[in-house]
């Protein structure tokens, strides 16, 4: 096998002194130095967060405080990295939202687990779960990273129900 000699193109007087290259460089460090920065001072300054981002998963309520989740566990079956637990409770009788039959007893998410995916509020019949705009989570121990019930509504808050279902199911289950 013969072996082939590359020879390098002689270096100009210019390209010798490196003072294009220089020039190249102190070029492209003015144009930052006067361009809008792209990073923020976190967590002194906190970045825009765009509409529709997808945070942390959270559970919402609606403006009526009632719990949106009746507890199907769709969103447990379909979350690829198996990160919800729930633990389905009835609706006492003598609640006034007893026709809805189900709520979570226990809803866990485990941080460590999820992959902001968004199946979980996609596969949502009941538009409870929502991935909003929180995106720092961060904890000491394992434990701490597991989203508890209350954790879960305490950062999804309330959102509007346009849907009225709550009673539109009421409604429906007096008629029977
Ligand atoms: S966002 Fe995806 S990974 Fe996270 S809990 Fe929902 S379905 Fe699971
Ligand atoms: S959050 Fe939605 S999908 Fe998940 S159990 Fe509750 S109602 Fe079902």
């Amino acid at each position: 096998m013969s072996v082939i000699q590359v020879q390098r193109k002689p270096l100009s007087l210019a390209e010798r002194t490196y003072i294009p290259q220089i020039l190249s460089g102190m070029k492209t460090t003015m144009k930052h130095i006067v361009a809008k920065p792209v990073t923020v001072n976190y967590p002194e300054e906190r970045p825009e967060i765009p509409p529709g981002y997808r945070g942390v998963p959270t559970l919402v309520r609606d403006p009526h405080g009632r719990e949106k989740c009746v507890s199907c566990q769709l969103c447990e079956f379909v979350c690829p990295p198996k990160a919800i637990r729930i633990t389905p409770g009835e609706i006492p009788a003598d609640s006034p939202n007893a026709h809805v039959e189900k709520g979570p007893k226990e809803f866990e998410i485990n941080m460590l687990r999820c992959i902001y995916c968004g199946l979980c509020q996609e596969v949502c019949p009941e538009e409870a779960i929502w991935l909003q705009n929180v995106y720092s989570s961060s904890g000491y121990t394992r434990a701490e990273m597991v989203n508890n019930k209350q954790k879960l509504y305490e950062l999804g808050g309330t959102l509007p129900d346009t849907h009225l279902k709550w009673d539109k199911k009421k409604a429906a289950a007096e008629k029977h």
